[in-house]
């Protein structure tokens, strides 16, 4: 390295500086967590720009997300100034596809200012194509629909594309013709879906010689990030693209791939050697993020996971502390325990934006989130709502803000058609002209105006049951607890059964959310009592100002990295998810591991994780077991830690077996010496660690050779 190098090379490590000057032909960077790939494909970029081998304007680059597309941007700008002038290709795949598709809208049929519709937007559509056809919509949900659609197009199947099976999917052999009748819909309403800005462009190139050789001849240099979750449309994209020049580079971690769900095929890894013959694959091996302990914790756990390429990481930072693992009574406690330890940070003087909380699914957030608001600690949600802040959950306090107060108008307003009972804009009017006339609140006035014939037919019937529901309600709350009136209130309102209806990934989160409010208001006496705690929660929206601690899930956190991370609910059926549990399989058990691993990675200097011995599930009190995944934490790198009142079910001995409850509470007793079960012995051999330079979890598994075509065993 000479004196006059540019800066953005000069930290770079051999196989990290070949990556960024190997500019042509295919590259493939594939190397696990926190080696530094989203770092030497920034710098990558900065390199091409600063030779002059490409304008801004003829680099495409992919990132997962958005957020990460802008700091990719402010990187560049740091590093090689305003000389350049913004990177247009530079973003998600959506948003590069919704550009190419501006320009270029007519070819598809569409105007260029089309309108991207939204997942309400699309089940509406569907839901009137699916009346249109005299289909019954309890067996042939629109949610059921939009989930095909979405994994066609992820796949890059056009209506014409679908075999069989895919036509079979919906509505005993209507696949095709759903599919066709509702891309014919989008087109007349100058509109399109989001799995349409990657499928729509992929048919704009496909189909368009001209247009492709343009594009082909324009991008000189393409770059992706997180490769390993691309789908297959995006995968035809960036084949297509490269074709001419093959000056293209993408880097990835087979480890890191968790959105299978979404379409993403980790086997794309596989795949460019072949579609791009004579690619270089570089691999990454030395770790920047995080302290040994906590890389050798990471690598241990992935270990146990059969599809992998197999790699290796070390690191030269100091030996820093054990990944902690800490057992707790119950949910409040995990979360008080949360707030001690970031006061404890803080204390040191260290920020709070040093600090993340990763969670498994969604509603995991309310318990911290509340605990936080107690105790005055700023914190963020990325990647979401906060939890009071979601739709459903904003839905379920209006019913129960028009329970406890009669006068609150907005309430009212919010849920007198929520879910749909045919109460339109035009009776809403007429409540509203009652109310104004009787200076009466609107649901008062709702109940005055069934008794005339001003309303007829539907949505006179389904008011009248409104306020006599509301009624019921209010009497119920007078003896019912907080919690169960909710619960009666969600289920006859028929809020739930929709919900349930959707079958769809999305509506289990929100039933999901559901339920955590219900155990939220557990803790409190009288329905008057929570809503003064949400009016409070609400108020305390102080926005992103100053410094919080961040709370998102795991998936949100990929590529990201704290100095301290809490990892919590690391239970059986939260992590992994009882989804993955109950569909038994290898493949989402793995995927689950995988996400364990990204979450563990997310550390630089402390992890933290956390598993309670019981949650309160639909009000009751249910013992929990500790997540496998501690178990299969290699025992040198991890320090695991019991409070006075839970954590005894570390100490565990067979818990697998284990069926009475107390079990855990009784091996606790028996003291440290004997209680380490044969699982803990199995840990500790796995992860072998030597001392530095440390060469961490050689995958016993041989590496694969890249070039190994035909490998089954990665096609997870
Ligand atoms: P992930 O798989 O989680 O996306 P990654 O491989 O993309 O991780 P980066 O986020 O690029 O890793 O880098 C991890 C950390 O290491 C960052 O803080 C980065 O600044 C630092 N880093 C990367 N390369 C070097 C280097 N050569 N010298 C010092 N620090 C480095
Ligand atoms: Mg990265």
């Amino acid at each position: 390295p000479s004196q006059t190098e540019p800066p953005w090379l000069r930290g770079l490590n051999p196989p990290q500086r070949e990556a960024v000057l190997t500019t042509e032909g295919p590259v493939l960077l594939l190397a696990g967590a926190g080696t530094g790939k989203t770092a030497a494909l920034t710098a990558r970029m900065a390199q091409i720009l600063y030779t002059r081998q490409a304008w801004p304007s003829e680099i495409l680059a992919v990132t997962f997300t958005n957020k990460a597309a802008r700091e990719m941007r402010e990187r560049i700008g740091t590093m090689v100034g305003s000389a350049v002038e913004g990177m247009p290709w530079l973003g998600t795949f959506h948003s590069i596809g919704a550009k190419l598709l501006r320009r270029h809208a007519e070819i598809i049929g569409l105007q260029s200012n089309f309108t991207i519709i939204d997942t309400d937007d699309q089940l509406r559509l569907l839901k009137q194509l699916i009346q249109s056809e005299d289909l019954d919509e309890k067996r042939f949900p629109a949610r059921g629909l939009a989930s095909l659609l979405d994994k066609w197009k992820n796949a890059g199947k056009s209506p014409a594309d679908l075999d069989a099976a895919d036509n079979e999917a919906f509505a005993n052999g209507k696949g095709q013709h759903m599919y066709a009748l509702y891309q014919a819909r989008l087109l007349a309403l100058n509109a399109c879906d989001f799995g349409d800005l990657l499928l729509h462009g992929l048919n704009l190139l496909k189909n368009n010689r001209d247009i492709l050789e343009k594009y082909q001849a324009q991008f000189k240099y393409i770059l992706v990030d997180e490769y390993q979750d691309t789908n297959a449309v995006q995968y035809l994209w960036l084949r297509l693209l490269a074709q001419k020049r093959k000056n293209i580079c993408c880097v990835g971690d087979d480890d890191q791939s968790i959105y299978s769900w979404r379409g993403a095929e980790v086997a794309n890894i596989l795949r460019f050697e072949k579609d791009f013959p004579g690619a270089k694959t570089i691999k990454l091996e030395q770790n920047y993020r995080s302290t040994p302990h906590i890389l050798a914790a990471a690598s241990g756990l992935i270990d146990a996971n059969s599809a992998r390429l197999g790699k290796t990481l070390w690191t030269e930072l100091d030996d820093g502390e054990k990944v902690r693992i800490i057992g707790v009574w119950d949910g409040p406690e995990e979360a008080r325990r949360v707030g001690e330890e970031i006061e404890a940070i803080q204390y040191k003087g260290e920020s709070l934006d040093n600090i993340a909380i990763l969670v498994r699914a969604q509603h995991q957030t309310r318990e911290f989130e509340d605990r936080f608001i107690q105790i005055g600690v700023n914190y963020r949600i990325v990647g979401g709502f906060r939890f009071y802040e979601r739709a459903e959950i904003r839905d379920a306090i209006a019913y129960l803000r028009i329970v406890n107060q009669p006068a609150d108008d907005l309430a009212f307003e919010r849920i007198v058609n929520v879910p749909k009972r045919g109460i339109g804009d035009k009776a809403v009017e007429k409540i509203h002209i009652v109310a104004r006339a009787e200076r009466t609140p609107l649901s008062v006035a709702a109940a005055r105006l069934v008794g005339t014939d001003e309303l007829t037919g539907k949505a006179r019937k389904s008011l009248a049951d409104l306020v006599v529901d509301i009624a019921r309600w209010r009497d119920e709350a007078a003896t019912m607890s907080p919690a169960n009136l909710t619960r009666l209130i969600l289920d006859e309102s028929g809020y739930t059964a929709v919900l349930q209806a959707e079958r769809s990934t999305e509506a289990s989160g929100r039933l999901e959310n559901l339920s955590e409010l219900a155990r939220a208001m557990e803790e409190y006496e009288s329905l008057g009592e929570f809503l003064e705690h949400v009016s409070l929660v609400m108020d305390n929206d102080r926005g992103d100002t100053g410094a919080s601690v961040t709370i998102m899930t795991i998936h949100a956190a990929k590529g990201l990295e704290y100095d301290n991370v809490f990892l919590v609910g690391w239970e059986e059926g939260i992590f992994p998810s009882q989804r993955a549990l109950d569909e038994g399989g290898l493949a989402s058990l793995e995927e689950e591991r995988r996400l364990a691993y990204v979450a563990i990675t997310r550390a630089k200097r402390k992890c933290t994780i956390i598993h309670a011995a019981n949650r309160r599930i639909y009000g009751q009190w249910t013992s929990s077991i500790p997540s496998r995944f501690i178990e299969e934490l290699p025992l040198d790198h991890i320090e695991a830690e019991q409070t006075m009142t839970g954590g005894a079910s570390l100490w565990r001995a067979n818990w697998s077996e284990q069926t009475d409850p107390f079990a855990h509470l009784a091996a606790a007793n028996q003291g440290r010496s004997n209680a380490r079960g044969p699982g803990w012995q199995r840990a500790a051999t796995s992860g072998g660690f030597n001392p530095r330079p440390q060469r961490i979890a050689e995958n016993t598994r041989s590496a694969v050779s890249l070039g190994n075509k035909g490998r089954s065993d990665l096609s997870i």
